[in-house]
């Protein structure tokens, strides 16, 4: 298995290592060849109006968008959440269009901006997860077809919709593999089908 990781911009390395330490193979994705043959595909965190412009300039947004319509695995953190939703409040930015969620950027007030907590995410187990937010965005609305993995007030904060999975704070941040095992859980499961 092999799964890529948009590298135009930000956390990139941490999910490489991250990967590396659960023995699977990565690959940067910086143009649309390297989307070939990757069993799923990661999208960093980073500054989502820029990597949504990114992603447009290195002809990237349609082929990832195609992909994960036919059913690709994604994961997208932070600016990957922003990324992967179909509604942006107050935003036209560029984006893939794949997930039913309505998303608030850097939502989180100026204080509370950037924040770690541990929290408790019952798909993960009964160990809290600790979860670290840098500027994070959350869902506050999402359609029939998305199922909630974790909600703090109302705010949506890990959602996984079929093949696509979102998620506001940073798991790569920490030494706890466990958002990234449920993804690739996710990724047997759908190749199985
Ligand atoms: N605030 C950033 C954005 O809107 C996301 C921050 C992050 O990815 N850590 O893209």
């Amino acid at each position: 298995m092999k799964i890529g990781i948009l590298a135009l911009q930000g956390a990139i390395r941490e999910h490489r290592n991250l990967l590396r330490r659960l023995s699977i193979e990565t690959v940067d994705v910086l143009n649309p060849d390297d989307l070939d043959g990757i069993s799923g595909l990661i999208l960093p965190g980073g500054e989502s109006t820029t990597v949504g412009k990114l992603l447009v300039r290195y002809d990237l947004l349609e082929p990832i968008a195609a992909l994960g319509r036919k059913g690709l695995p994604i994961l997208g953190v932070c600016t990957g959440l922003i990324l992967l939703s179909k509604h942006i409040n107050n935003s036209e930015q560029y984006r893939l269009n794949l997930m039913d969620t309505y998303v608030e950027r850097n939502a989180f007030g100026r204080q509370l901006a950037s924040f770690e907590a541990d929290m408790s995410i019952p798909v993960l187990g009964d160990k809290p997860f600790h979860t670290v937010f840098i500027r994070a965005p959350y869902i506050n609305k999402v359609g029939d077809n998305v199922k909630v993995l974790l909600s703090d007030e109302g705010k949506v904060l890990f959602a996984e919709q079929d093949n696509l999975l979102a998620v506001a704070f940073h798991p790569e941040l920490t030494d706890d593999t466990r958002v990234h095992e449920y993804f690739l859980n996710k990724i047997n499961n759908f190749s199985e089908q």
